[in-house]
């Protein structure tokens, strides 16, 4: 009997990674695929797993089908590669752009990581060791293989898919799988991240077209439960943002906002632009302090069937963000040493998202402290990394080994979220051709997950399982 194994982003958010396996779990080997792999982030107890090996050896892996670019879906690609992964990893050209700056840059965090404990000597492993490097990652992109949204790929005589639109991020897709074993054809879904539904006020500023494909057809369902207990606020969000960025300016502090370098960072910069333009907040200086988010923005306009009616109102009005008046996009070391300098108000946006690495860390150990300045929260914040610890309103924070004061006014907007909530989701469900004999439920905190489970008990009648990490389940 054909299988399904959980090997990560069950019972937390991050490290996604399912293995599909034709064969038989007592022992007849099969074809395998794994849906994702990511890395796990957060606390130590899941960051740990990412130095474990997967149960089944990398090098058994046969293939790997890529959902999109996010790091906790694509960041264990390069340690699944060292570990001996040799066969193809499926992506559409947006995911495979995207990762081409996404992983070679998680290699470089990782060395800089690496070099900073054995530096302070604050590592329990002597020395302590990048999980993979810049160079590794780099190689690793060599596997990958371009599949176009709507083509079908076969993988094997028993097993085929194709990616259908997720709109969650630019290239962002959920993968459906056929399986043709045992006589019996059989669909399965694996949605990875699910985007907001089509309607401005909920899902201001997008980058890309929203709205997962409707009307599918699936035996199993494994369904993304991040915001399974939480609704997205309705209300426009950005009458607050020129509040607080006009407030901030107004006492002489400036707005540091820890965003993903990708699809994030260019939809805010496209808010600002605009709060900008209309005269709703001051013409302050923007900085984009991410080097990744400028070869982002490339990609974005490189691959501009994604766009909304909204963004490409605006670049044929304005340009490329990238020639913006008034927006740095800090590439090099020293530019970025440089905002540190600015004493002027202005809006910092920096990555990483979560706080958990990267150039943030810098902006945040020097504005952190005085009470003019504001951070500004558009994204999630997983348990356990440091903007969760920032946004809890926490009175100091580690960063770079030492404790940092947090004085400064910290607020979080959650209408820029690029997950769809429960309502969203019941609403794309109910598009449904058939009803799924089985729907596991990932990516979700375990109260999320399973508040999402109940609801779709009770609204929809479906049968919801919330899976377990390293679980098994017979495919039949
Ligand atoms: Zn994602």
């Amino acid at each position: 009997m054909a299988y399904i194994q959980f090997l990560g982003a069950a019972g937390t958010v991050t490290g996604s990674k399912h293995l599909i396996s034709t064969g038989d779990p007592r022992g007849r080997d099969g074809f395998k695929v794994l849906i994702d792999c990511g890395l796990f982030q957060g606390p130590k107890e899941w960051r740990d797993r990412n130095w474990r090996d997967t149960p089944v050896p990398a090098k058994e892996i046969h293939a790997v089908i890529l959902t999109h670019a996010h790091l906790d879906h694509c960041g264990w690609i390069p340690r699944l590669v060292k570990e001996g992964f040799r066969g193809q990893i499926y992506a559409t050209p947006p995911t495979i752009d995207l990762c081409g700056i996404i992983l070679p840059d998680s290699g470089h965090l990782q060395e800089e990581d690496a070099h900073f404990y054995n530096k302070k000597k604050k590592s329990k492993h002597d020395p302590a060791l990048p999980l993979y490097t810049f160079e590794e990652a780099q190689a690793a992109l060599q596997y990958f293989k371009p599949a176009q949204v709507g083509e079908t790929v076969a993988l094997s005589s028993e097993l085929s898919f194709r990616f259908v639109r997720a709109a969650h991020i630019l290239g962002s897709c959920m993968a459906e799988i056929t399986l043709n074993s045992e006589g019996q054809p059989r669909r399965l879904l694996f949605t990875g991240d699910i985007g907001r539904v089509q309607d401005h006020k909920s899902a201001p500023g997008k980058v890309v077209h929203s709205g997962p494909a409707e009307g599918e057809v699936a035996d199993l369902v494994v369904m993304e439960s991040t915001y399974g207990n939480r609704q997205h606020p309705k209300e426009d969000p950005l009458p607050e943002l020129a509040k607080l960025i006009t407030a901030t300016a107004g006492r002489g502090g400036s707005v540091v906002v820890p965003a993903f370098a990708i699809e994030r960072t260019q939809k805010f910069v496209f808010i600002l632009k605009h709060l900008i333009e209309s005269g709703e907040i001051p013409r302050l200086p923007v900085f984009c302090d991410s080097p990744m988010a400028i070869k982002a923005v490339e990609i974005f306009l490189k691959h501009d069937e994604e766009y909304s009616d909204e963004t490409r109102e605006m670049i044929r009005q304005y340009g490329s963000p990238l020639e913006w008046h008034g927006f740095t996009f800090a590439s090099t070391p020293e530019e970025s040493k440089k905002i540190n300098d600015a004493k002027m108000p202005s809006v910092i946006i920096s990555s990483s998202g979560m706080v958990t690495g990267g150039r943030i860390l810098h902006h945040l150990a020097q504005r952190l402290p005085d009470p003019r300045n504001l951070v500004l929260f558009i994204g999630f914040q997983a348990p356990g990394t440091r903007g969760f610890t920032i946004k809890s309103q926490a009175s100091e924070v580690k960063i770079f080994g030492d404790y940092v004061p947090i004085r400064a006014q910290v607020a979080a907007l959650e209408q820029f979220s690029d997950h769809a909530d429960p309502p969203e989701l019941l609403q794309w469900l109910r598009t449904f051709h058939n009803q799924p004999t089985t729907t596991y439920l990932v990516h979700g905190e375990p109260e999320a997950s399973s508040r999402l489970r109940e609801l779709m008990r009770e609204e929809l009648g479906w049968n919801v399982q919330v899976a377990q990490y390293s679980e098994k389940v017979e495919i039949n």
